[in-house]
Parts: C-alpha cells; sequence; structure tokens
C-alpha cells in the first residue's frame, strides 16, 4: 500500500462540527500516514493535542490566520508563545499575508507575520505560510527574517518561477486540490518545475476539493487524487512520488 500524507488539513474548524472522528477513520483507511491539522486557535490546537494522545498520525500547528491580524493583541502572542514553550507543536501555522480578502491592514497583517516568524525562529520550529495575493511581500519578509528550520508555502498559487525563488531560501511547495482542476494551467506548471525534494501534498480541507469531487466538503482522504495528478504531470510512478513526499515532510518536521 503506498503512504500518503496531508500537510495542511483544518480537520477541528468548526464546518466539521464533531465529525473528526470518521475524518480520521477515512483518512487512516486511505493510507494516511501523517496529518498536520492546522489549527487557526489555540483552542482548536487543545482538542487536537487530545485526539493525538489516541491518533499518534496527527501533527499539530497552531498560528494566527492573516484574516485575523487586527485582532491579534500582545496578550494572544503571549499566549501562543505559551503553547510553543510546551514543546507539543510541530509547526507555526498558517501565518502570513492575504490581500485577497483586506488591503486596509496591511502593515498590521505583516506584523503579526513578522512577530509569529520570529517566535518560529526563537523556538526552532518550521513556518507554514499562507499567501494569497501577496507573493512579492512574503517573499521579501521570510528573506529578511530567516527561519533555520524554513516551512512551507501552502496552497501555493503563484508562477514556477516564484516557486523557484522559494526553494533557493530552503522552503517546501505545497499543492492541493487546485492542481487536479482541468483549467488550472499555472498550479500543474509549478507541479512538473519545483524539485522534487521540495514538493509537498496537501489538501487544505474543508476547501478547495480535488477533481472528481469538487462541490463536496473536502477531506484528507481524497489527497490521492492530488498526488495522481502531480505524478501524471510529472510523469513519475506514484510511488516515487510519495517516496520524496513523504521524505521531505520528515525532514522537515523531524525535531
Ligand atoms: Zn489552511
Amino acid at each position: 500500500m503506498i503512504e500518503f500524507l496531508d500537510s495542511h488539513a483544518h480537520i477541528f474548524c468548526k464546518e466539521y462540527g464533531d465529525d473528526s472522528d470518521q475524518i480520521i477513520q477515512h483518512a487512516k483507511d486511505a493510507g494516511l500516514t501523517h496529518l498536520m491539522c492546522i489549527c487557526c486557535s489555540l483552542e482548536e490546537a487543545e482538542r487536537a493535542f487530545e485526539k493525538q494522545k489516541t491518533e499518534p498520525f496527527l501533527d499539530v500547528a497552531a498560528g494566527y490566520h492573516p484574516e485575523e491580524a487586527d485582532d491579534v493583541t500582545d496578550e494572544r502572542m503571549h499566549e501562543l508563545e505559551v503553547m510553543i514553550q510546551s514543546g507539543k507543536l510541530n509547526a507555526v501555522g498558517e501565518i502570513g499575508l492575504d490581500y485577497y480578502w483586506r488591503k486596509d491592514n496591511i502593515e498590521k497583517q505583516k506584523k503579526i507575520f513578522i512577530e509569529q516568524i520570529k517566535l518560529a525562529q526563537k523556538y526552532d520550529l518550521p513556518v507554514i505560510v499562507h499567501s494569497r495575493d501577496a507573493i512579492l511581500d512574503t517573499y521579501n519578509i521570510l528573506k529578511e527574517y530567516p527561519v533555520k528550520k524554513t516551512g512551507i508555502i501552502h496552497c501555493f498559487s503563484s508562477s514556477a518561477e516564484m516557486a523557484r525563488e522559494f526553494v533557493k531560501l530552503g522552503y517546501l511547495i505545497a499543492l492541493g486540490g487546485p492542481v487536479t482542476f482541468k483549467n488550472a494551467k499555472v498550479p500543474k506548471e509549478v507541479a512538473k518545475e519545483v524539485p522534487l525534494d521540495y514538493l509537498l501534498i496537501e489538501t487544505d480541507c474543508p476547501y478547495l476539493t480535488p477533481t472528481p469531487h469538487r462541490g463536496k466538503r473536502n477531506e484528507p482522504m481524497y489527497i490521492p487524487f492530488i498526488a495522481n495528478e502531480i505524478a501524471s504531470l510529472r510523469e513519475i510512478d506514484l510511488k516515487t512520488l510519495m517516496d520524496a513526499v513523504q521524505k521531505n515532510y520528515q525532514r522537515l518536521f523531524s525535531k
């Protein structure tokens, strides 16, 4: 059986209600050996830690999403730092910049992004980065504030050229559902061009459900559709792809 993983899933977010047990079972049945739970609040992260006790294939990341930047106070930043100090987090994220929804608070978004990068660096954790309509600012900040462990540019939606620039900084490029969409020319190009040892896959569930399940709620169990598409674009077999993805994931998150 091929071993899959999902490097970005919001399985404890409110869209799933109490379905997390079912979703975890589906993921295991589909052959996932790692599932990175991206928690956008510390409460979500606590639920993930609790579940992790019986489901050790879960990993946990927490951080303040850029859409929330206005609400992040010094006190909440301190609470995140306390959680990091507990040693239970595998990464800080998702953090970053989102100019698609908001352009009126760019400075605040940058400030919150940079503060969390500094926390990751201070405690030697990788970062998981969200960047929407903000790729150059994201790049410039990651270049100016290096993270020794580097991290992931998640749901990468920019060009193959930009992907190469992030790879030069040591960052991994994660691709999700959009790579399976028929008209997604750019993600398909990125899937072909990113060096195999810098590539990751993710669902970003509950959003961005891959073909042929578009329209349904996304789940980590759909990761094989994404992996299959990338393997066929690269003209390699699925096992070769997943062996590399597994190695990349372990390299990044090994403590
Ligand atoms: Zn996400």
